[in-house]
């Protein structure tokens, strides 16, 4: 059988830091379940965090008004992406999982890891609008977001100070990951190492290890599928009526996005079994 490949996309300046132990960590497990395992170091690389002309070669095909989704859609059809777009292209091609490991900024990724988001995402690779979603490029693949933060979970509580954690997971699992086609597992959080005693850390990635050994085998977070909307400009890509009315019944909304006006169903961006499917 092919050997199954993983790739790590990780964003940390810092050999010493929380991010590349638990980095390590997943890259020592998957290489003993006999993956091969793929490192993109962005920082390392001094990735190219922005998305810009140069990552188009040869002519534009519109030089007086220059749209970089537009223009790279066409460049991918015709090979003309910047070589270091292409080499990561190849790498999420390659992987059957993606493991995006960062510390988390600004509620989000930190910028170079959005930039390898921005520029390696491109239409045509990895979405289009007859693909995406559940029926998207990569619904073969899995993803997942393995992050570290300064705040504790309290302060990520829907009462706590930062507000639900399940909001601030929604762009990135539902329309960044999500949207591509990705099956995406569930997050795994590492709440405040920094302020965590070190029996706390080291328990912390003693948990990642045993999670990683069942990883793969991990129901993926339940999305609301696109057959619940209607897919045309006519429909304008909203929930069917009969769909709609089905949900009125229920206490809570359909997912974190599609809440409905109603209370955010609990913790459907953090567990697979709670964000469970339709209600
Ligand atoms: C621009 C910016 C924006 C930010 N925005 C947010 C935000 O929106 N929300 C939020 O919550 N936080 C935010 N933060 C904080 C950030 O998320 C944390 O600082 C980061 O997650 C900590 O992870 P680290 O890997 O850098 O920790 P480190 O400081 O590298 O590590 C923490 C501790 O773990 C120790 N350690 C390293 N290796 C091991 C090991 N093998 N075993 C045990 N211990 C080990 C280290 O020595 C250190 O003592 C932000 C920070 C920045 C700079």
């Amino acid at each position: 059988m092919a050997q199954k490949t993983a790739l790590i996309v990780y964003a940390h300046q810092s050999a010493g830091s929380f991010n590349a132990a638990v980095r390590d960590v997943a890259m020592q497990e998957l290489v003993e379940q006999g993956y091969k395992v793929i490192v993109s170091d962005l920082y390392a690389m001094k990735f190219k965090a922005n998305a810009t002309q140069d990552d188009i070669i040869g002519d534009l095909k519109n030089p007086e008004l220059f749209q970089y989704g537009e223009e790279t859609m066409h460049a991918w059809l015709e090979d003309r992406l910047s070589d270091d777009i292409k080499a990561e292209q190849h790498k999420v091609k390659e992987a059957e999982l993606i493991i995006f490991q960062f510390p988390l900024y600004w509620f989000s990724v930190p910028a170079i890891m959005k930039g390898w988001m921005d520029r390696v995402l491109t239409q045509g690779f990895a979405f289009s609008l007859q693909k995406m979603y559940n029926n998207g490029v990569f619904k073969d693949k899995k993803a997942m977001l393995s992050f570290t933060t300064g705040a504790t979970q309290t302060m990520f509580q829907p009462d706590g100070i930062n507000g639900d954690i399940n909001i601030t997971l929604w762009p990135l699992q539902n329309g960044t990951l999500h949207f591509c086609g990705f099956q995406v597992l569930a997050p795994q959080i590492f709440w405040s190492p920094v302020h965590s005693t070190p029996a706390v850390r080291t328990a912390m990635l003693d948990g990642w290890r045993a999670r990683l050994k069942g990883l793969l085998a991990e129901r993926p977070l339940t999305f609301a599928p696109c057959e619940l909307f209607d897919l045309s400009f006519q429909g304008k890509f909203l929930l069917r009526p009969k769909v709609k009315e089905e949900q009125e019944s229920q206490p809570y909304g359909l997912t974190t996005g599609h809440h409905l006006g109603k209370p955010l169903p609990p913790d459907n961006q953090v567990s697979a079994q709670a964000s469970g499917g339709r209600k």
